[in-house]
C-alpha cells in the first residue's frame, strides 16, 4: 500500500489491525489513567487484551477479505473485551465487516459507508449523543470527515490522513465536556477537563491506520 492505492485489501486490513493493536499496546497506561479519573481504570488493559486477541488470529489468517478481518476484530471484543466499551467496539467492527460483505478490495466510498455503519450501531446500542463525552465523539467527526473525502475523491491514503485528524480533533474535544452516560457520569463535573478514554482510543486507532497507509513497503 502506498499513497497512490485506491483500495484496501485484506492483507491492508491485516496491517492495520496489527498497527491499531500494536498503538494501543504502546498508549494502554495512559488509556487506563484516563479511566482511572472518571472511571473504573480498566480501558487501556481492556482494548490491548481485546485487539492484541485479533492481532493473533489474524496472523493465521493473512489471506482473508477485509470483512472477514473486521468480523474477527468484532469477534476479539465481543468475547474477550470486558466494560462497555468491549461491546460497542465489538458492534462497530462487526457492522463494518457486514457493510464490507466479501468484497475484497474496499475504496473511499466503502471505507465512509462502513465507519459511518458502525458509529450508527454504537450510536443506537450506547444510546449516546455527540457532546455526551464518549468515544462517539471521536467517531462521528471521523465518519464526517471520511464522506467528505469520499465525496471529493481523494486517495485512500488521503483520506485515512483526514479522517485521522478528525477523530483525534473529536477526542481532544471530549476533554471539556461533561460525561453523561457510561460509568463516567457519576462523576459529574469532575470529568471536565479529562480527555475521554474511549474517544482516545478511537483517535488511536484511526491514527494507527494512517500511519501504516504511509509505512513504506520495505517496513511492513
Ligand atoms: P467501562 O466503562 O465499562 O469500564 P471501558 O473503561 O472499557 O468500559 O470504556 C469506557 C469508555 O466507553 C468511555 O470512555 C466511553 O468512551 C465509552 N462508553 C461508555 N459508555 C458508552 C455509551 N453508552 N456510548 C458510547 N460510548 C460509551
Ligand atoms: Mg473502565
Amino acid at each position: 500500500m502506498n499513497v497512490s492505492t485506491e483500495v484496501l485489501t485484506g492483507a491492508d486490513w491485516c496491517r492495520f489491525i496489527v498497527a491499531a493493536a500494536d498503538a494501543i499496546d504502546a498508549h494502554s497506561d495512559e488509556l487506563s489513567h484516563l479511566d482511572s479519573l472518571t472511571g473504573d481504570g480498566d480501558h487501556g488493559a481492556n482494548v490491548a487484551t481485546a485487539l492484541g486477541h485479533a492481532r493473533s488470529q489474524i496472523a493465521h489468517h493473512d489471506d482473508a477479505s477485509p470483512g472477514t478481518v473486521l468480523a474477527m476484530t468484532a469477534d476479539s471484543f465481543l468475547d474477550h473485551m470486558g466494560g462497555a466499551a468491549g461491546a460497542l467496539f465489538g458492534s462497530f467492527f462487526a457492522a463494518a465487516a457486514a457493510s464490507l460483505g466479501d468484497t475484497d478490495a474496499v475504496d473511499v466510498r466503502q471505507f465512509a459507508d462502513a465507519i459511518a455503519i458502525g458509529t450508527a450501531v454504537v450510536t443506537k446500542r450506547g444510546k449516546a449523543s455527540a457532546g455526551d463525552k464518549t468515544m462517539i465523539d471521536a467517531l462521528i467527526p471521523a465518519v464526517v470527515a471520511s464522506r467528505r473525502a469520499a465525496d471529493q475523491g481523494v486517495s485512500v491514503d488521503e483520506m485515512l490522513q483526514l479522517t485521522a485528524q478528525a477523530a483525534r480533533d473529536g477526542a481532544t474535544a471530549t476533554t471539556r465536556m461533561r460525561a453523561s452516560v457510561g460509568r463516567a457520569r457519576y462523576t459529574g463535573d469532575k470529568s471536565v477537563g479529562i480527555q475521554d478514554p474511549g474517544a482516545t482510543s478511537v483517535a488511536l486507532i484511526f491514527e494507527s491506520w494512517a500511519e501504516a497507509a504511509r509505512r513504506p513497503e520495505a517496513d511492513r
